[in-house]
């Protein structure tokens, strides 16, 4: 306790030493509260808010196709394509130049940082095409998990070395919103307080000096869908996570108006044996999202996380149809569930890429129904209805 609380300020022993009279107020020792000192200029919060709104504009969402060259592989290797430079651009192009019905839906599309420098067949190079387009270009900057030392299987997110440099030059490259992703995992021991409170104070700390850039900051604390857990677990668990994330960003001076949350939905583990509908879904991830992201955050852009394409389109349904007041846009940023089917359909040959092209729009008008609560949903997609888990999955 503090000396000066030690003795009872209303005391007439205390008045006499104090020389004050029976109203004053009592003394009490002053905690000084920590100062801001403004980082972003007026105009620097406008240009972040800005980008941010136009990224989750009325009916858009995000196109996340920054999947690592490792990540790749695995998609590739499902439809035996060979995993080289030139398939990753082939196949990459074909979504970014994918019709016009594609303008309204995707506002923004994240990318890897080989496909920053790649070019279009006429040699445009891609954040410039995309731009042209309207969407706003987004760079994936974290350098993936690696473990976290004395917790049952948990992870960190390394990239911070140098971040603050590669931002820089990303921006002047023409990047003007990143994506740093971190994870967390539900087990009867996880996740513990120390893998909450390190992945919430990394991307608080990514977050400010995409900030410092004029880059808008997706903060992305996925919980991953392994395991058998209920979806009360999984809300409880999504609600611890969500605040101590706000408080780091809150600590770290982040201006929130100029940042977008990327979190998973509310589900049950993959391998819980109760089915929840797509109401409790919607009403369980609302409800733990309203608990813990402020007013001020625009936009809440869900990662589909294994959810088949048909699932993450419904469930994002469900929830800007849920009847609990929204203050912020609810919309997507799926990779798996935006490009299963687009990828099935291409099958690295270049005589299906009108194909692609055509699941690949299918997917972006039916989340862009979604995020206005306006889809019915067809079930119409090559891959629609097939689950895209990955147990334990990397990015
Ligand atoms: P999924 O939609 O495939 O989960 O991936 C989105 C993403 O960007 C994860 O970081």
């Amino acid at each position: 306790m503090l000396p000066s609380l030690q003795i009872d300020p209303f005391s007439a022993e205390h008045r006499r030493s104090r020389k004050v009279t029976k109203s004053s107020p009592p003394k009490l020792k002053r905690v000084r509260m920590p100062h801001a000192y403004p980082f972003l200029t007026p105009e620097q919060k406008k240009e972040l808010s800005d980008i941010a709104q136009r990224i989750v504009a009325t009916g858009k969402g995000i196109l996340a196709a920054d999947e690592s060259t490792g990540s790749v592989a695995k998609r590739f290797q499902s439809i035996n394509a060979e995993n080289t430079e030139e398939n990753r651009r082939l196949y990459r192009q074909l979504l970014f130049t994918a019709d016009d019905r594609v303008s309204p839906c995707i506002g923004g599309v994240i990318l890897f940082h080989e496909t920053m420098y790649q070019k279009t067949d006429d040699g445009k190079p891609f954040p410039q095409y995309l731009k042209d387009r309207g969407m706003v270009v987004g760079i994936k900057v974290d350098k993936g998990v690696v473990p976290l030392a004395g917790t049952n299987g948990e992870t960190t997110t390394q990239g911070l070395d140098g971040l603050y440099e590669r931002c820089a030059q990303y921006k002047k490259d023409g990047a003007d919103f990143a994506k740093w992703r971190c994870v967390l995992k539900i087990t009867p021991t996880t996740p513990s307080r120390l893998a909450i409170i390190e992945n919430a104070n990394v991307l608080a700390r990514y977050a400010s000096i995409c900030q410092m850039h004029g880059i808008v900051p997706i903060v992305e604390p996925e919980i991953l869908p392994d395991g058998d857990h209920d979806l009360k677990r999984c809300q409880y668990i999504t609600e611890k996570v969500l605040a101590a994330v706000y408080k780091a960003l809150s600590d770290h001076h982040v201006y929130l108006e100029g940042t977008l949350l990327k979190p998973n939905m509310v589900t049950a583990g993959h391998s819980c044996s109760h089915k929840y509908s797509n109401q409790e879904i919607a009403m369980a991830t609302v409800t733990a999202l309203r608990r813990t992201v402020p007013p001020a955050v625009p936009g809440i852009t869900f990662l589909s996380g294994g959810q088949s394409e048909e699932e993450a389109s419904v469930n994002l349904n469900a929830m800007n149809q849920c009847p609990l007041h929204r203050p912020w846009a609810l919309t997507f940023s799926y990779g798996r569930a935006l490009q299963a089917s687009a990828l099935k359909a291409w099958g690295g040959k270049k005589e299906n890429g009108k194909a692609c092209q055509e699941e690949f729009v299918k997917r972006a008008l039916a989340n862009s129904l979604a995020c206005q609560g306006k889809y019915v949903s067809s079930g119409a997609s090559a891959a629609g209805g097939e689950s895209l888990f990955v147990a334990n999955h990397a990015y």
